[in-house]
């Protein structure tokens, strides 16, 4: 039995059954690692010490039989978290420059609660510079290749998280998402992918790159998995007053439900040009399969999803321009010295950080400048209340909609490095859903063929406020429909 083939459920049995150890387990993540990922270049820092201690710790105390269902759910599963996350005396650097040497202080809510309930921290994960972009090359350390295909990016920004489940480097990973960074990459790495609703999940302890959009959310390489992810880390944290206080289900209670009846809308516009046929193809078949199952589809029109691009990249790059004002090298982080403090800030700034950043830096800078606030800010603003609302209307007409992630598969490194706007159009279909609040997950859903290489594609489920179990649901009833969605590549 390979231990890196098992999901959670079956990590969770081996363990109860004393099949294996968590010390065995961690030690076939980290031979793997070793042999795999100077390939795929999925993580930034492997805790190689500690997580053996950790492992060699639980093993000598032995399976908690009355805890492990209860305070200690994922006892002894190992994870991976983009490099967003700050974890108490691990690097933590955004894959910038500026926080290179960087140690966390302390903990964010997410990967605590995890750890109190008994995963263990393989290591972090690469990811586009404080998380701004969809391929991951925006890294200031590595490139991350994605393991359907090396020469393909692997999405971002949470690239390094989804590659290392798809490539079998961890069972279940932390990504966030401002705007498909979740989804986007899970999609063309072939894994699940679940941004929660706003509020859902604690911020606590995540850098911020969009406050307003921000969210957390597990990688896993199925919708169950996510969903013993979501029972843990989801709730109320007096830390972030932006976090939910609505009761947590147990969302894995859902995947078992059945569809019959269920209304799902299709957007439309989410079906509309610069769609590639093969994507459409296996998402049509994907409609085909839910449609069999007793699901009922109908076609709705959510008008200003066309505005969405524009909506996100202002709002998201005005918020941006404000968060990164922090890493000003007084503080902590990178510091070109200077006898003048504006020549120090500005060679610090220059110097550490990377393009992306400083475009989306200027741009939000502007927007929110005196003569062009209410031209760009307020009125981007006001077109995200309308959306919403729109989004809300459709929802007194159907349950939950269904549309693709990525508008292709995954493309080749450096195809669009150089065209800001054909990187940002590959998030068309993901970040209306931000600026909403909605939850959304990718739900891989088959292949196509390119260049001789088969890569991965997904269909989004999108739903209501808090209404993470309708996600679970369709999910959970579609990779039953169709078990071979779910598989990993051969490396
Ligand atoms: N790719 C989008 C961007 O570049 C989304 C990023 C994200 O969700 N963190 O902004």
């Amino acid at each position: 039995m390979e231990l890196t083939n098992l999901n959670i459920t079956e990590l969770k049995k081996g363990y109860k059954e004393n099949k294996f150890t968590p010390l065995d387990v961690v030690e076939a993540y980290l031979t793997r690692i070793k042999e795999i990922d100077n390939r795929v270049n999925s993580y930034l820092y492997v805790d190689e010490k500690g997580v053996l201690e950790i492992a060699k710790k639980m093993t000598g105390h032995g399976y908690p039989e009355a805890a492990a269902e209860k305070s200690q759910p994922l006892w002894g599963i190992p994870f991976s978290a983009k490099d967003l996350y700050l974890t108490r005396g691990l690097p933590t650097t955004a894959a910038s420059k500026i926080l290179e040497n960087f140690v966390a202080p302390y903990e964010s809510t997410v990967t605590k609660r995890l750890i109190d309930a008994g995963a263990i921290l393989l290591g972090k994960t690469n990811l586009d510079e404080f998380a701004m972009g969809s391929s991951t090359e925006s890294s200031a350390f590595k490139i991350t290749h994605n393991p359907w295909d090396l020469d393909r990016v692997p999405g971002g920004s949470s690239g390094g998280s989804a590659a290392s489940v798809a490539a079998g480097l961890a069972p279940f990973s932390l990504g966030t998402d401002t705007g498909g960074s979740i989804r986007q990459p899970a999609s063309l790495c072939g894994v699940f992918g679940f941004k929660p609703t706003y509020g859902r999940v604690s911020r606590y302890g995540i850098m911020a790159m969009a406050s307003s959009l921000d969210q957390a959310g597990p990688i896993s390489s199925n919708a169950r998995d996510s969903a013993a992810v979501l029972n843990v880390i989801a709730g109320r944290d007096a830390r972030d007053a932006t976090s939910s206080s609505k009761e947590v289900p147990d969302y894995t209670q859902f995947l078992g439900l059945d569809i019959k009846g269920l209304k799902i809308g299709l957007v439309k516009e989410f079906f509309a040009e610069g769609l590639d046929e093969n994507v459409k193809k296996r998402i049509e078949e994907a409609i085909g399969l839910l449609e069999k199952a007793g699901a009922e589809f109908q076609e709705i029109s959510i008008p200003k999803a066309k505005y969405g691009l524009s909506i996100y990249y202002i709002l998201m790059m005005a918020e941006v321009s404000s968060n990164l004002a922090r890493y000003d090298g007084v503080r902590y982080g990178f510091c070109k010295r200077d006898a003048n403090l504006i020549e120090q800030y500005k060679k610090t700034r220059g110097q550490a950080l990377g393009a992306e950043a400083k475009r989306r830096i200027m741009l939000g800078s502007y927007v929110l400048s005196a003569g062009y606030k209410d031209a760009y800010y307020n009125l981007a603003q006001k077109a995200r209340t309308a959306l919403r609302a729109e989004f809300e209307k459709v929802f007194s007409k159907v349950d939950i909609l269904l549309g693709p992630v990525s508008p292709t598969p995954a493309f080749k490194i450096g195809e669009k490095m150089n065209d800001p706007v054909q990187m940002y159009l590959s998030d068309i279909y993901t970040v209306p859903i931000n600026p909403a609040g909605l939850p959304a997950a990718s739900v891989p859903c088959g292949f196509v063929e390119r260049d001789g290489s088969k890569l991965p594609v997904s269909f989004q489920l999108i739903a209501p406020h808090f209404r993470e179990d309708l996600i679970f649901q369709v999910a959970g009833n579609y990779e039953k429909l169709n078990p071979d969605s779910i598989s990993k590549p051969n490396l």
